[in-house]
């Protein structure tokens, strides 16, 4: 829980609050579970899944790297002060000029397109250099257990069934200026579980053997749960690594992790308030000031972690409450409540839990623009770290 129902009154809504040490203590505890089974590991910090440049920072001053997946988060953990050899980039959106800069200062870049096996050619040839490549991974013919829905395929990385990924390695191998020393095998499942990660290795490993590949790295990628109870833990899943590759020609590789929702979950709140009641079709309809953009922009989430702060002691509500955001859209609707629980009202607030993955990153600038983002202090104080976006920012850049 990142805010006390009592602090709650004084912010201006609708807004972000971040829990800075329950973030250190993610990014730690993680750590910590890689460092009892692995002499060599490296979490790097998604920058997509929230790119909030305080969170950067403080996964920098954690010991993280900065996982990038586009030419712009390059350039922004680059702002934010990362080392470029603490940079880990991934994804189809490199540009050219920054895949090079990554590769010539010793960045972890993993190979995701064509057109990067092409412009490995443009590197001085005078030097060696190291890249890693990711491989393809079918959820569905590896672990059809941990899918989403019938056939859970992906658009990323090269396919050994298709031929693309040998294709792809000869292709380097014949560049004597470089060296392929990595593997990248994310996929996020749909379970999040242990066996899952056990399964990748599993099919994994006879493809790396089988190429004779040498690595110093192997990528696992994200898609693991945060600290949640009854879920596998950090411990589990870094248990599971060592076990998997234990016996294997990569027993001793850098492990790297690169966790978004497990780190970027539980460290955030947002708070809204209640700003009208209505009336009609057997139902009470509240509007707020917050919205589902904000705390679910893929419009999947079923429920919340929710809370409620009431202003004065409520009744019980004889009818299904409608709580909706501040959009004139009409799905953009949170949540119903049953009849028969407390009445919503005016200024009453509401506070969503374990919010700070895949939100704030994807909030879109309709008709709000961006929300107040509060750190919370350790004594109940609260400082702003993102102000409010107003018109001058929507505005920037734009002709009139
Ligand atoms: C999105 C992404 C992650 C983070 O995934 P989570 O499921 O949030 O842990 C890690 N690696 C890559 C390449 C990604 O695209």
């Amino acid at each position: 829980m990142v805010i006390t129902k009592n602090d709650v009154q004084h912010l201006k809504t609708p807004c972000f609050v971040l829990d800075k040490y329950e973030l250190k203590k993610c990014i730690n505890d993680f750590q910590k579970a890689l460092d009892t089974r692995f002499d060599d590991s490296i979490i790097g910090y998604s920058v997509k899944t929230n790119a909030l440049p305080y969170c950067l920072k403080v996964a920098k001053d954690s010991g993280c790297f900065a996982e990038v997946v586009s030419f712009q988060e390059y350039e922004l953990a680059l702002e934010i002060g990362f080392n470029k050899r603490h940079i880990i980039y991934n994804g189809p959106l490199k540009s050219k000029e920054t895949f090079l800069d990554a590769i010539q200062h010793d960045a972890i870049v993993n190979i995701e397109t064509w057109r990067e096996i092409d412009w490995l050619d443009d590197l001085p040839k005078n030097q060696k250099y190291e890249i890693g490549i990711r491989l393809n991974i079918n959820t569905t013919a590896i672990s059809k257990e941990d899918a989403f829905g019938e056939n859970d395929d992906s658009r990323f990385g090269f396919s050994y069934e298709s031929g693309d990924f040998q294709k792809a390695v000869e292709l380097i191998r014949a560049k004597r200026h470089v060296r392929l020393v990595g593997i990248h095998t994310h996929k996020e499942s749909k379970t999040r579980s242990v066996r899952f990660y056990q399964r990748v290795i599993a099919y994994v490993l006879p493809i790396l053997t089988g190429l004779r590949l040498q690595l110093k790295y192997w990528d696992v990628g994200g898609g693991f749960f945060g600290p949640m109870p009854g879920k596998p833990t950090f411990d589990d899943y870094a248990r599971c690594f060592r076990t998997a590759l234990d016996g294997s020609p990569y027993a001793n590789v850098r492990l790297v992790v690169e966790p978004g929702n497990a780190l970027l979950s539980s460290p955030f709140s947002y708070v809204c308030s209640v700003i009208d009641v209505k009336q009609h079709d057997g139902k009470r309809f509240v509007t707020t000031d917050g919205t589902r953009n904000d705390v679910d922009p893929f419009f999947h989430k079923e429920d919340y972690f929710k809370r409620f702060v009431y202003s004065d002691t409520p009744q019980l509500c004889h009818q299904p409450q409608v709580v909706g955001g501040l959009t004139c859209l009409e799905y953009d609707r949170l949540f119903t409540l049953p009849e028969g629980v407390e009445t919503l009202n005016v200024g009453d607030r509401v506070i969503f839990d374990r919010v700070g993955a895949y939100t704030m990153a994807l909030t879109p600038l309709f008709i709000h623009y961006l929300p107040t983002v509060y750190l919370k202090g350790n004594d109940g104080d609260y400082t702003i770290i993102r102000k409010e976006w107003g018109v001058d920012e929507f505005i920037r850049k734009s002709i009139s």
